[in-house]
């Protein structure tokens, strides 16, 4: 059932992520794991992000394009905003109606992530900034969040869904200023020591929709010119399922994929395994064609 409002989809992530720390006897080692890496999460997100910047006042934004990563991270960040409210505040309402989030709406997103981002925008309570989605497809991501900026100069810091296994991000710090070239502001990082076996435990536990296109072999999602089904998911392998247990925990046993849009409808296929069978963070992005410099 969908959430009444922020507060209500802030307690319901706060259960998830609790009820998965509280999973006794771990049927795998990547549930132990993965408790871990919740653990830290919310002890960087509490401690070390919301003393200094007030999630209450539109000093930290959150970037979210529909991924699994920013999508985990969500979920662990709202539940964390839950806590943060009830333990540190005395307030006797729970102050936001809405998160405040950035979508760089880039050119040849995948059209069913673009849907998939419009329906979770209403899932989780985000007043989602969109950027240039029917004009200027082709801003590059620094100018594309200058002009977010610009919008919004009360912004202090942006949330990033970003892990230490992304291209060249395994000298990153959970809390920097932008590079050079970037708009100056504070990248909040709190999911940079997530595996990708991790990342899966804990979306597929959480019962929570995730994108369709990673149901039919899609371990990454680029743009959707230079994004192949990931060739190290082909069923012409046989791939053990890690996460059965986490997937049939909530009785259904079925994974709750958004729908393929029609435009996208020809990446139906019965070739590949969904994106979750992918187990190695170094193979993630095997299915990224790499782009020729014109
Ligand atoms: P993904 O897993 O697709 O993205 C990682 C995370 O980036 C996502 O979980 C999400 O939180 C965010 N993100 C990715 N694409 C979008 C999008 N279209 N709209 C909104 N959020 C998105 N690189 C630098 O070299 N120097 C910088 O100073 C720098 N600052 C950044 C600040 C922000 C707020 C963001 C979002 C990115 C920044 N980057 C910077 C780029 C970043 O390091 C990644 O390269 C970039 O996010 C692309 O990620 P990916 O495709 O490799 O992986
Ligand atoms: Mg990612």
């Amino acid at each position: 059932m969908a959430a009444s409002s922020l507060a209500d989809i802030s307690e319901r992530c706060h259960k998830i992520a609790q009820s998965y720390l509280q999973i006794k006897e771990p049927s795998s080692p990547i549930i132990r794991e993965t408790q871990d890496a919740i653990k830290l999460t919310q002890r960087l997100v509490l401690n070390d992000i919301f003393p200094r910047w007030s999630p209450f006042n539109g000093e930290i934004s959150f970037s979210y394009n529909g991924g699994k990563d920013c999508q985990v991270l969500l979920i662990i960040y709202l539940g964390c905003l839950w806590e943060y409210y009830k333990s540190n505040t005395n307030l006797k309402q729970f102050p936001l109606d809405t998160l405040k989030a950035v979508f760089i709406d880039q050119y040849q997103t995948f059209h069913t992530l673009e849907q998939f981002v419009e329906f979770t925008k209403k899932r989780y309570y985000l007043s989602l900034y969109e950027s240039d989605r029917n004009h200027n497809k082709s801003l590059s991501m620094p100018e594309a969040f200058h002009r977010y900026l610009v919008d919004h100069p009360e912004t202090k810091a942006i949330v990033v869904g970003i892990r230490y296994a992304d291209p060249f991000a395994q000298d990153l710090k959970p809390i920097q200023r932008t590079d050079e070239g970037w708009p100056d502001f504070l990248r909040l990082q709190p999911l940079l020591h997530w595996k990708l076996s991790c990342i899966w435990s804990f979306l597929l536990y959480s019962g929570e929709p995730i994108c369709g296109i990673y149901g039919v072999g899609f371990s990454s999602l680029g743009d959707i010119s230079h994004t192949l089904p990931n060739p190290h998911l082909s069923k012409k392998k046989a791939l053990p399922l890690f996460y059965e247990w986490e997937i049939s925990h909530r009785g259904k046993g079925v994974v709750n994929c958004s729908p393929l849009s029609s435009q996208d409808s020809h990446f139906q296929n019965d070739e590949y395994f969904p994106g979750w069978y992918l187990l190695d963070d170094s193979l993630e992005r095997c299915g990224r064609v790499k782009k020729h410099k014109s």
